[in-house]
């Protein structure tokens, strides 16, 4: 994967997609989905994890939610509360980091954080688990 692909993979609310079930092809009960989600930017369309329509994020007028002068919204916030409690991973974090230090070295941290330790697959942030090797 390049890095260019991996940062298209990277969501305007600072969800690394790659890490995400619906990139692996599942859902979050775990039965395999129809088709994988092939990521936010991608598809072009926000997905169901920012339940509410952001018209700034699908007219495209800003790239990562950071340039965003109501950052960080309720709606985010909410999302960033659920993703810190039950997978410790967030959002904001996510965003204040690559707003700092670039979005090259946020994904060079991601390639690490995510690595699975027995085959350096790609673990999911849902539910931990390598797709790769099934650890
Ligand atoms: S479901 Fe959402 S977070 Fe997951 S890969 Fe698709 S767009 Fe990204
Ligand atoms: S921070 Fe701004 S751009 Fe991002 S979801 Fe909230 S209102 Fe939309
Ligand atoms: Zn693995």
């Amino acid at each position: 994967m390049s890095v260019s692909f991996k940062q298209k993979l990277i969501a305007p609310c600072g969800m690394d997609c790659r890490i995400c079930i619906g990139y692996f092809g599942y859902m979050m009960s775990d039965k395999k989905r129809k088709n994988c989600c092939i990521g936010c930017r991608p598809r072009n369309n926000q997905c169901a994890f920012l339940k509410e329509d952001c018209k700034k994020l699908t007219n495209e007028e800003i790239k990562y939610c950071f340039e965003c002068e109501d950052f960080p919204c309720e709606n985010l916030k909410k999302l960033d509360k659920r993703y810190t409690t039950k997978y410790e991973m967030s959002m904001i974090e996510n965003l204040k980091y690559i707003e700092k230090n670039g979005i090259s070295k946020f994904i060079e941290n991601e390639m690490e954080r995510w690595k699975c330790p027995k085959c350096g697959g790609v673990i999911c942030v849902h539910n931990r688990k390598c797709y790769n090797c099934g650890i």
